[in-house]
């Protein structure tokens, strides 16, 4: 019977919240992660087992030294959301979390509309629990806030500890912290918290999905306050072995769990409180005295300084006490922005996103670049006539104080005549990367996933993940992403644009690449290939390259693959005209890495001409002598016409650049005055590009 039951289950929350709500997890109904985070903090540490015993034992003690009813007190808890958002649905609207708290204090105060419905076996134990939760009114400093924080952060894809850092937290002795994401890590999981005295202070509060907090914001902050599950503490409901644990509380009937409304179920013997907010089904009415009572209790603990949270010195601080009148706070400025990458001529339209306020009274737009180059509305749209970098600002003011937002660099506008013509060769030389020596109005761009930094190319340090420049390239340097330290995290490269004469033929592309991977994963970092149209703003995708399409080298250790020469291979396409229009081109690679090791490219060709494999074999371009002292030859016999000849030396800096068009070369000229070393000498036309290094003894 059980399979037709569960299946029977999986209809109806299909039929009843598939049309409600859009989910991403694939799931209907809230599925909390709090025990998973429990168990693996246990197996981390298991003090923090311990301080949960601890904790479950003075709250009994406490229970019995004050009995039920004996207190009056409302126990009203200061509350923090921190929103993290990238500007979309899940940057939630200060109004949706204000009714979301109004909600969850009337399930804590047993005044939902539909506690009549309560069935009857149980309405004599559902508790008034006498806590209440409020939007703090006053933040660390004791500064005006609404209770809200919003951080933009690409880590609202991935919610998990790492977000909360970046959000921030506020002294958890005095604030529940609740942070909101678009998406969590946790696949499946709609949000989790944690048991008193088992997280440290800065990661102690709830993690939600933006479209569970109406649903779960009551649950989870069970959780806070000490609830386990009906069931017991796992994050299985549901399983016959269920009955075997209990929840530790006295009046909450033995349960296997349940994730829908089965209102007359009886798992373990006797009638089962389905309608618990502690229980997974999404009938919930109510807790009961015995959860009030252990709530309670728990508030009285010194496990992560619940004690503190309801003092009257604390609701002062917070300014949650009832004598606290509210006042407008200081505006801080905020906006988002559609776009920020243009071709020349292009719109971005600009919206407020200015919070910490109930109202604005002035607004001021500065568009540097930009047409017009000031506004006072709301959404204004600005158009870009000329190329270059600019800074958007916003300043706001609302009766008490003002605010004004800076972003540099806000929008990069391309002008098509500015792009490089044809064959366009990127061998990652440039001495200013990512910008392009000379030509500011052309350069590299580098989305990063680093929520701090989403644009900043970085050649060392912190976000190594990042694309950035470095040595050990096929010639000279290249660009190198490390993926080895972290999981489906994607960070694009966008090359310089590409003017395109005649978008009504096919172009060529070739890049060298070298890739390693750990021997022992089965999964393989994967490099996507996008090219654009529209200067960068959208993407049509090309090609993707990953397993044996994309490895060249078989390494354990991250930090030791260097590729040698054979340990390179040159990838050739062509992009048909279908994929052309414009006069623009932008060829972009995006990495997704997968616990994977390390990518180079290098040596970028866009031609149009057809690219020949294998008439890329450097060995085919001869130098001579090499080692040399003063005089070196370059043999280019294959190629016809003029063709390029760029030398770098070992730093990447371009020592010299010319165009020949005779067979036999003499590049002395070149090394007069040059010091000794490794110098690499780069031969190109429209349908061949070739390099080679030499050196230089004296
Ligand atoms: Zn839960």
């Amino acid at each position: 019977m059980k399979h037709i039951y569960i299946l029977i289950i999986g209809i109806a929350m299909l039929l009843s919240f598939m049309p409600a709500y859009s989910q991403e997890e694939g799931e209907g109904w809230f599925r909390c992660g709090t025990d998973s985070v429990y168990e693996e903090l246990v197996r981390q540490d298991p003090q923090i087992a311990l301080n949960r015993a601890k904790l479950n034992d003075f709250v009994r003690e406490y229970i019995q030294r004050n009995p039920k009813r004996s207190d009056d007190e409302v126990y009203v808890i200061p509350v923090v959301f921190h929103v993290v958002h990238e500007y979309g649905v899940e940057n939630v609207s200060y109004e949706y979390i204000q009714a979301a708290i109004d909600q969850m204090n009337r399930d804590y105060r047993k005044m939902r509309a539909d506690t009549s419905s309560i069935k009857d076996e149980f309405k004599p134990i559902a508790a008034d629990t006498k806590i209440e939760f409020r939007l703090a009114r006053k933040d660390p400093n004791g500064n005006c806030t609404m209770g809200v924080t919003r951080t933009y952060s690409s880590s609202t894809n991935h919610g998990d500890e790492g977000t909360k850092y970046i959000a921030g937290s506020w002294d958890n002795s005095k604030y529940l912290n609740v942070w909101t994401v678009k998406s969590m890590s946790r696949s499946g999981v709609a949000g989790y918290s944690y048991y008193p005295g088992t997280a440290s202070d800065e990661l102690d509060g709830i993690i939600l999905l933006y479209n569970y907090i109406d649903r779960a914001l009551t649950h989870e902050a069970g959780h806070y306050l000490g609830l386990p599950h009906p069931w017991g503490s796992t994050n299985s409901p549901g399983e016959a072995d269920n009955c075997e644990i209990d929840d530790g509380i006295e009046d909450t009937p033995n349960t296997i769990g349940h994730t829908s409304c089965a209102l007359n179920a009886v798992t373990c013997g006797s009638l089962d409180n389905v309608q618990n907010f502690m229980d997974y089904s999404y009938c919930y009415r109510m807790f009961t005295n015995g959860q009030a009572a252990v709530m309670r209790a728990t508030l009285n603990s010194t496990a992560s300084n619940r004690d503190n949270l309801w003092t009257a010195e604390n609701r002062l601080a917070t300014g949650t006490d009832d004598d606290h009148i509210d006042e407008e706070c200081s505006p801080i400025a905020d906006f988002n922005q559609n776009k920020k990458m243009i071709c020349t001529g292009g719109t971005v339209t600009y919206n407020d996103h200015t919070y910490n306020t109930t109202s604005i009274d002035y607004r001021l737009w500065n568009f540097e670049g930009g047409s017009p180059n000031w506004s006072n509305d709301e959404m204004p749209v600005v158009v870009y006539n000329t190329g270059g970098t600019f800074a958007t600002e916003l300043h706001v003011e609302n009766g008490v104080d003002d605010n004004t937002y800076r972003r540099e660099k806000s929008i990069r506008v391309y002008d098509k005549a500015d792009g490089y013509g044809l064959p366009y060769f990127e061998g990652f030389e440039s001495p200013t990367f990512p910008q392009i020596s000379g030509n500011s109005a052309n350069d590299f761009y580098v989305e990063n996933y680093n929520p701090n930094h989403p644009d900043e190319w970085s050649e060392y340090g912190w976000n190594e993940e990042s694309w950035f420049l470095t040595d050990y390239g096929y010639s000279g340097k290249c660009a190198k992403i490390r993926n080895a330290f972290a999981t489906a995290k994607k960070t694009k490269l966008y090359l310089p644009n590409v003017r395109i004469d005649d978008d009504s033929a096919s172009i060529y592309v070739s890049f060298k690449v070298a890739a390693a991977k750990d021997p022992d994963s089965q999964f393989s970092d994967v490099l996507m290939v996008y090219g654009s149209t529209t200067c960068g703003d959208s993407l049509t995708f090309l090609h993707t390259y990953s397993g044996s399409r994309l490895i060249t080298s078989y390494q354990y250790d991250p930090q030791v693959f260097f590729p040698d020469d054979n340990e390179w291979k040159t990838i050739s396409f062509e992009v048909r005209p279908t994929k052309l229009h414009g006069q623009n081109f932008r060829l972009v690679f995006e990495s997704t890495n997968v616990s994977g090791n390390t990518i180079y490219i290098d040596d970028v060709m866009i031609s149009n001409k057809p690219l020949s494999v294998e008439m890329q074999n450097e060995s085919s371009l001869s130098v001579y002598p090499n080692p040399f002292y003063d005089e070196v030859l370059v043999d280019a016999e294959e190629f016809a016409g003029e063709y390029s000849v760029d030398v770098f030396d070992i730093m990447g800096r371009m020592i010299y650049s010319g165009k020949y068009s005779e067979r036999q070369l003499n590049l002395s000229n070149a090394f007069v005055g040059k010091p000794k070393g490794m110098y690499v000498i780069k031969v190109y036309n429209s349908d061949v590009c070739k390099s080679i290094r030499v050196v230089k003894e004296a």
